[in-house]
């Protein structure tokens, strides 16, 4: 077959570009990169021929060589690993898989700084060899396959492939050296940056010089070291290697477990979040391993989806070697180590939020809308996972637990209340909190999409119901103010001191409104504002009614209950205009519905009719400057 040209899928030359500026001094990354690749091959192809569906045409010693060409400037990392295919070649180098690529690529800002973190959080990959070489050639033979193929490219966005000639399976990658990055052939150069990156890498990293071969890593299994027999420096390389990425683990977690099941994790929780956390695609990134033979990192059954931040690997000898995909998400061993693996993972959780709250809260803006997917998915644990949740709350800005929250509730409530929005400046603005500040009762402020779906489900915490303020039934009446508060306000006097003509106001207002609400109640939440929307206790919430509407999945709009503050003057100016009778029924339905349009407004809500609004705003003000 003849050469062929490709094209490089648009986001591989962004990404090329966003390498090349960020990585500018982690350039020697661009090895480790390449020996995990080779290391992956090999693993793989380990399991392959376990369980025969593609035979090992290798000699089943496993290495990666490094070896130099001074003459041609070349560096050649080689494995007898499992090799590509001509359309794996055509498919993985050149594109890129990785789901969640373009939004990722889309926060690339040009900002060196900003976009080391960003490529630590994607993870570079082959495409990190662009950053020393002019030219990269991959030649490879798919184990089981007699056609070899050579993989050509300079980085500027084509690539070729043509038949080549390879002895055995495996993957060879040339690199030629920029001018500026010839310390890449120096032999003491690399045996460092090997030493420093894939020290860890279970496979004998070989540097060859002629007949001379010296191995430059020790080969073995990180995992099946004694824990005090390992730095941290060394956990942090295994990190690196795993992950791709450029962070520092915020939790390394080493166990070897003893029993009917016996397994070793060696887990991490990432200091970043990765690119992709949200994407739906996006599964447990665990490796599985058996008796140290790698067995897939795509494997379901393994860890909960709440947990998928996490990165590591979990090795068992009492799993089969030959366990199949099928496997991977009924097996009841599996089934065993992942309810081992979630126990231990929350209870460290639990440990370091104990001890030390600030670097949990660290975990918690980064991870807990992840995990607390989990209050839903998993009722086992939902216990556990609501004792290391966090919150932010109307005390203060600091993250509180749910314990505290408790701890600090007023006499007579017997409720957590809490408020739902898309933002903490948006749901702090609400006038539904007013009436709760006033009386000190503290309020979980929650704007993660996931909250709309877990507090239904969990409903209470040590037998105390979540309630939301947005809702009617808030029972505000039964707890007492704030001490600090009383007198300036006295606000839990209100509901039984009659105004007279509130209720005339009230029934006006129901007739001007008619179908606009569900109903028109005098409020004991509201001590500022003049109106706010409520739903009622049987009705969906008002901010999950807006994001379903947002996402198309939701059509109609629940009418609501307006809730007027018979306090506010401008309530109680209207209260007595309804008393004498002076106003006209046109005049009572346009500021009817201004305020149900400005109690709209608050909640974020568009106008149903906006030019109505504009047409009764300037009547009011034509009105007012008579
Ligand atoms: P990642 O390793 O994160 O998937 P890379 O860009 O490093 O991303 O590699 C892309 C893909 O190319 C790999 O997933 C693998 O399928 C293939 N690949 C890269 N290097 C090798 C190799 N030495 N042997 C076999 N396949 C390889």
């Amino acid at each position: 077959m003849a050469k062929e040209k490709f094209t490089f899928q648009a986001e591989v030359s962004k990404l090329l570009d966003i390498v090349a500026r960020s990585l500018y001094s982690h350039k020697e990354i661009f090895l480790r990169e390449l020996a995990s690749n080779a290391s992956d091959a090999c693993d793989k192809l380990r399991y392959a021929s376990l369980t025969n569906d593609t035979p090992n045409d290798g000699d089943g010693n496993f290495k990666i060589i490094l070896s130099v060409d001074k003459k041609a400037k070349t560096l050649s990392i080689a494995d007898n690993g499992i090799g590509m295919a001509r359309n794996e070649l055509a498919d993985t180098l050149g594109t890129i898989a990785k789901s969640g690529t373009e939004a990722f690529l889309a926060q690339a800002n040009g900002n060196e700084k900003d976009d080391v973190s960003l490529i630590g959080q994607f993870g570079v990959g082959f495409y990190s060899s662009f950053m020393v070489a002019e030219k990269v050639d991959v030649l490879t033979r798919k184990s089981g396959e007699d056609k070899s193929w050579l993989w050509s490219s300079d980085g500027r966005g084509e690539f070729t492939i043509e038949e080549a000639k390879r002895d055995s399976c495996g993957t060879t990658v040339t690199l030629h050296l920029n001018k500026e990055d010839k310390e890449y052939m120096d032999e003491a150069r690399i045996s460092h940056v090997i030493k420093s990156h894939s020290d860890h890498i279970g496979i004998p990293i070989v540097f060859k010089d002629g007949e001379r071969e010296e191995t430059l890593n020790s080969a073995s299994a990180l995992w099946t070291l004694q824990k005090k027999d390992i730095k941290d420096e060394k956990y942090k390389e295994f990190y690196h290697h795993v992950s791709h990425a450029f962070d520092e683990p915020w939790l390394t977690l080493h166990n070897h477990v003893e029993g009917v099941l016996s397994y070793t994790n060696l887990l991490f929780i990432p200091s970043t979040p990765p690119f992709d956390l949200f994407t739906p695609e996006r599964k447990t990134q665990v490796k599985l391993y058996v008796n140290r033979v790698f067995i897939t990192d795509d494997c379901e059954g393994l860890l909960p989806p709440y947990l998928r931040f996490l990165r590591g690997i979990v090795d068992s000898e009492d799993l089969p070697l030959n366990i199949s995909r099928e496997m991977f998400q009924h097996d009841p061993r599996l089934a065993k180590i992942k309810t081992g693996l979630t126990k231990r993972v929350l209870n460290e959780l639990k440990k370091k939020a104990e001890k030390k709250p600030k670097e949990y809260d660290i975990f918690w803006k980064n991870f807990g809308a992840v995990l607390k997917e989990g209050l839903y998915e998993d009722q086992t644990n939902r216990s556990k996972i609501l004792e290391v949740s966090r919150f932010h709350t109307t005390k203060s800005e600091e993250l509180r637990s749910l314990a505290d929250v408790i701890t600090n509730m007023k006499k007579g409530q017997d409720a957590i209340y809490y408020i739902t929005g898309e933002n903490l400046d948006m749901v702090r603005q609400s006038p539904q909190l007013e009436g709760f500040r006033s009386r000190g009762v503290e309020v979980l402020l929650m704007c993660d999409p996931v909250d709309e779906f877990w507090l239904p489900a969990v409903a209470n915490f040590e037998e105390k119901q979540f309630k939301s303020v947005t809702r009617s039934g808030t029972d505000l009446d039964n707890i007492k103010a704030d001490d600090s508060k009383k007198g300036k306000k006295g606000k839990d006097k209100k509901s039984t001191k009659p105004i007279p003509g509130m209720d005339k106001l009230v029934a006006a207002l129901k007739v001007s409104l008619g179908e606009a609400v569900k109903d028109v109640t005098i409020s004991d939440r509201l001590t500022n504002s003049p109106v706010c929307l409520v739903s009622s206790e049987d009705d969906m919430d008002i901010h999950l009614e807006r994001m379903l509407k947002q996402h198309n999945q939701l059509n109609e709009t629940t009418p609501r209950i307006l809730e007027i503050n018979a306090e506010h003057p401008l309530i109680a100016k209207m209260a007595t205009i309804v008393k004498g009778d002076k106003e006209s029924s046109t005049e009572m339905d346009d500021a009817a519905f201004l305020l149900l349009d400005q109690a709209r407004l608050v909640e974020g809500e568009a106008l149903p009719d906006p030019s109505e609004f504009a047409r009764r705003l300037s009547t009011m003000m034509e009105r007012g400057m008579d």
